[in-house]
């Protein structure tokens, strides 16, 4: 009996070692191989703004091609990268990467980047985003950070402390799956964050009927409240039907993410959408 146990956790256990091992060899790579070999690349997912429906920006999203297990994903691999010593350098390609894309995107959309923990805590963090920006010639006004709310409960004062430096560069401050944390509101007060992004789980919530739906609703309501009382925007993630984008209009959300506005896409297929989009489509539905 134990045998069969011991079998599946084995194989997990070497794939995981062989993951760790192919990344880190992807990242010291010479520069550049690693997009030229396609095998690690951003998509971008669009973002919305609810009052007129108008694209507002995309969050980029890490994808791993990996040559004999296919994709991976990164609820996977970024955890593994953040206890091997890779995540610095793989945030890294990142910010680089996603900025020189976002550099070619019409003036006003904005490029959101997630930030690990990891990442916040260290000391490169500064000068990584100021020479991502200067290289690309993106201006920092259209980069927004996300780090999770769980992020800054760790190191209050440390993370504190980094958000208000990059504050300082002009880029601005998200904080992702934000209701599921337990950020106490006076600290909460004292960040420097312009976006609060509403996690998916209360979104999903939205659309259901009963007390779930109502008590999502309410909490939907005092994130967006709070915001306003703070002078923090609000965005939904994981908006997948017409009614929940309802209820998020009703609440007073000001931005929506979703697989209902739209999936993360290529930064080829991204700059076709937004070509679009600037032809004056508005929010444009699935009927
Ligand atoms: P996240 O930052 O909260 O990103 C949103 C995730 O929700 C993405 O998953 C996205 O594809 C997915 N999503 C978007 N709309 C919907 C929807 O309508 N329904 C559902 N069910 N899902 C939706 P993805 O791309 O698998 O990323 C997972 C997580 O991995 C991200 O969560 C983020 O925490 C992390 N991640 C991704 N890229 C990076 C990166 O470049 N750096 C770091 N540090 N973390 C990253
Ligand atoms: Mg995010
Ligand atoms: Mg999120
Ligand atoms: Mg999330």
């Amino acid at each position: 009996v134990a045998r069969t146990f011991d079998a599946p956790m084995r194989a997990e256990l070497m794939r995981r070692r062989g993951l760790v091992r192919d990344l880190g060899l992807l990242l010291h790579a010479p520069t550049g191989e690693q997009a030229e070999a396609g095998r690690l690349m951003l998509h971008y997912q669009p973002q919305f703004d609810l009052a007129d429906g108008r694209l507002s920006g995309a969050e980029a999203l890490l994808r791993w091609r990996h040559p004999v297990r296919g994709w991976i994903s990164p609820a996977e691999f970024v955890p593994l990268a953040e206890e091997h010593g890779l995540i610095v350098p793989l945030g890294e390609w990142v910010l680089h990467r996603a900025c020189q894309e976002a550099a070619g995107w019409p003036e006003p959309l904005r490029l959101a980047v997630n930030l690990s923990a990891l990442q916040l805590r260290g000391d490169g963090l500064i000068d990584s985003v100021r020479s991502a920006l200067a290289g690309a010639g993106l201006p920092a006004e259209r980069l927004e950070l996300e780090v999770t709310e769980t992020v800054l409960m760790q190191d209050a004062r440390r993370a504190r402390e980094q958000l208000h430096a990059l504050r300082l560069l002009g880029v601005s401050i998200a904080l992702d799956d934000f209701g599921t944390g337990y950020s106490s509101l006076a600290q909460l007060a004292e960040l420097p964050v312009d976006l609060l992004k509403i996690d998916r789980s209360f979104v999903a919530a939205l659309g259901e009927a009963g007390p779930r739906a109502q008590q999502a609703e309410a909490i939907v309501r005092l994130i967006v409240q709070l915001g306003q009382a703070t002078g923090m925007a609000t965005l939904a993630e994981g908006v997948e039907t017409p009614a929940q984008r309802e209820a998020l209009r009703l609440c007073g959300c000001e931005r929506l993410q979703g697989y209902l506005l739209g999936r993360p896409l290529e930064s080829g297929l991204l700059r076709e959408r937004m070509r679009l989009s600037s032809s004056a489509a508005p929010l444009s539905l699935p009927t």
